[in-house]
């Protein structure tokens, strides 16, 4: 875990309570929550040496770790998990206040590690158990053959701002349920809540110390990314391209969960107003700054105008702000960053400056870093809004002339992470979700498709490269395979083995040939004339 001076930072536990403010030279970080300025904690930035201190700790430690098994392992993650829910508001409001999220929000933080460390725990032992195969062929049916999972040793977690708990979550914890030790590395926007789930590992329940945080910008990140043996990141295409190239020079796996433009199709026959449901929360949950946000929408033409309608009433009656603990008093929360609200009203502007129209919202607010939600309507493919990720509360609506249209405009789209399909024809969706060019198509719903824990979760094109979850591939991702073969019957030597002699070796051939070929005439030696 992260060294700091007490004399200058904050606990990582609680908001700040220090009068000195932080130094300037950039070795704290302060936060602030986006909503109101206010301060919500520090940490100190660990450097490079401190990285490298950290993985050498981790690494001593995973060897114990890995011989716990699955069940020993679950023991210490499910009492993490009852310290999670003991101190489930706490954590809620933590990370609520780094983040600047609606509480309704925020509360999907600790919801969604409770729900993986549930899943993870209950099948561990299943999906690590060594597979046995049946032998292929004469020369090795002598032989027994098992595939073994065996943990990387050490897995570096990256992740971006907008799940402070929830993505980290989602990737250490089968990490930690698989049997490697994990270098977590939350954003530099949002590492409180994270932070303090680490430490809670160590003092409040007494796990190994095969789990550590270290807190800091990009730097940090790639110092994580030079120690470890396996890195799973999320957050942005262009850092995704940079750690897949250093994790290339490294010949490291990486599995890299990047950005969306998700689109939602809605034809005609669609339950229009459930689809409007969906389309309020898949693109304003985390105001917008979520993944798999809805990002854009093609409605067929003859129920476009009845949906926007309904749209614009629901998207308006959203209640922006921050709210107060457990009081569900907002929906919307705020931009997480200066830098988001720009691009957000960049997008907006962009559109409006080539034709399109907002019809509710569409201007930020002065009380925090708030935009209002936001429909706009007129827009097409030349817009920025619909081309590249906004990561914000916009839905960007397109009238389109039917289902050949919507598809050719949904995969016009370097992005391909999710995806939402709207018909109440069960057969006809099965086959246009086929051709949807993403990692995931929820039909009839918005998001859902990315807490199917028996599913992968991946993005396709420029989102990503592996996935996460999917059952069993969701520990064996932090695994190698070891093929362990062993004798049956130990024979004094093998046929095949030295010295080569002529007629031993002949007959050898010809017995291969006789069981490998499919006819008659190459069976028995002839050649094709
Ligand atoms: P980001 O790429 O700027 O930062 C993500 C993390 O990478 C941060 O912890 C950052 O410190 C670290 N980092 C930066 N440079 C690095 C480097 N060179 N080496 C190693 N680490 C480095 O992303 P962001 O702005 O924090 O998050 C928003 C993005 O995350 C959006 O594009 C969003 O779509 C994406 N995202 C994807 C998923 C998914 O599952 N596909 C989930 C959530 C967010």
């Amino acid at each position: 875990m992260t060294t700091r001076d007490p004399g200058l930072a904050s606990p990582p536990h609680g908001p700040a309570t220090a009068t000195v403010p932080p130094p300037t030279d950039g070795s704290v970080l302060e936060i602030r929550c986006p909503a109101d300025g206010s301060v919500a904690g520090s940490v100190a930035v660990d450097t490079p040496a401190d990285v490298a201190a950290a993985a050498a700790r981790l690494r001593a430690a995973q060897p114990a770790w890995e011989a716990l098994g699955p069940k020993g392992r679950a023991k210490h993650v499910l009492r993490w998990l009852d310290w999670i829910l003991d101190n489930q508001e706490r954590l809620v409001r933590l990370a609520q206040e780094e983040s600047g999220k609606s509480w309704g929000d925020a509360s999907f933080e600790t919801l969604v590690a409770t729900e993986v460390i549930n899943y993870y725990t209950k099948h561990a032992e299943a999906f690590l158990a060594p597979r046995s195969a049946r032998p292929h062929g004469p020369a090795s049916l002598t032989k027994k053959l098992v595939a073994q999972p065996r943990p990387h040793q050490l897995v570096g977690i990256i992740t971006p701002w907008n799940g402070p708990i929830g993505t980290q979550a989602m990737d250490a914890i089968p990490a930690l349920i698989a049997g490697a030790a994990v270098l977590s590395k939350p954003s530099e926007v949002t590492p409180l809540s994270w932070t303090e789930l680490t430490r809670a590992w160590h003092e409040e329940i007494g796990a190994p110390p095969v789990l550590e945080t270290v807190n800091g910008r990009g730097e940090t990140g790639a110092a994580v990314v030079d120690e470890v043996d396996m890195v799973a990141f999320t957050g942005s295409t262009a850092t995704g391209r940079r750690i897949a190239a250093r994790a290339g020079e490294r010949l490291i796996p990486a599995s890299l969960e990047l950005g969306g433009k998700d689109p939602m199709i809605v034809l005609a026959d669609a339950d229009l107003d459930r689809a409007v449901g969906a389309a309020v929360w898949g693109g304003m949950h985390n105001a917008g700054q979520a993944c798999i946000s809805v990002e854009r929408v093609y409605v067929e033409a003859s129920v476009h105008d009845e949906f926007v309608a309904k749209l614009v009433e629901k998207v308006a009656a959203l209640r922006v702000g921050k709210d107060a603990p457990a009081s569900y008093e907002t929906d919307i929360g705020a931009m997480a960053t200066p830098a988001q609200l720009d691009i957000v009203e960049r997008h907006v502007q962009d559109a409006l400056a080539r034709g399109a129209r907002v019809l509710t919202g569409g201007r930020r607010r002065d009380d925090g870093l708030f935009y209002e939600p936001t429909v706009l309507v007129d827009v097409d493919h030349s817009m920025a809004c619909m081309r590249e990720e906004t990561f914000g509360p916009t839905l960007p609506v397109m009238r389109v002339d039917d289902a050949e249209a919507a598809l050719r405009l949904a995969n016009d789209s370097p992005y391909g992470l999710s995806s939402s399909l709207w018909t109440k024809d069960a057969d006809r969706a099965q086959t246009i979700a086929r051709r949807i060019e993403s990692g995931s198509v929820n039909i009839n719903n918005a998001l859902m498709s990315a807490f199917q824990f028996p599913l992968p979760m991946g993005g396709w094109k420029s989102s990503g490269v592996g996935s996460r979850f999917g059952g069993a591939s969701g520990l064996l991702k932090y695994c190698r395979q070891q093929a362990v073969v062993s004798e049956r019957i130990a024979l004094p030597g093998e046929p095949h083995w030295y010295p080569y002699v002529a007629a031993k070796s002949l007959l050898q051939a010809k017995a291969f040939r006789f069981l490998g070929a499919h006819d008659w005439r190459r069976r028995l030696g002839r050649t094709p004339r």
